[in-house]
């Protein structure tokens, strides 16, 4: 792999553009890229190292058991199903 410099093309993450694109290396620390400055939309932000931020998934995660929650309310009342290999289809109701 070459060595990287400042201003040097570089693909990585964009929080702005939701996905992968082309930045320019704006700072960097030793060897590393430090910053990086998208060339789409040219916001600037720490190099990621092409890694994509995994908050919004447990965010979303939560909230969906919470709709969960207010949806089906009675869930939590009734006994747990033995997770025994019946099948049984008539439960639908
Ligand atoms: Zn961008």
């Amino acid at each position: 792999m070459a060595q990287l410099r400042l201003g040097d093309d570089i693909d990585d993450y964009c929080v702005r553009c939701k996905r992968v694109t082309n930045h320019s290396v704006v700072s960097m620390v030793n060897t590393e890229p430090a910053k990086v400055r998208c060339r789409s939309c040219y916001s600037e932000h720490d190099y990621r190292h092409g890694e994509m931020p995994p908050k919004k998934d447990t965010r979303k995660a939560a909230l969906f058991k919470e709709v969960l929650a207010s949806v089906n309310p009675t869930t939590a009342a009734e006994p747990p199903v033995a997770p025994k290999g019946r099948k049984k289809t008539a439960r639908d109701s």
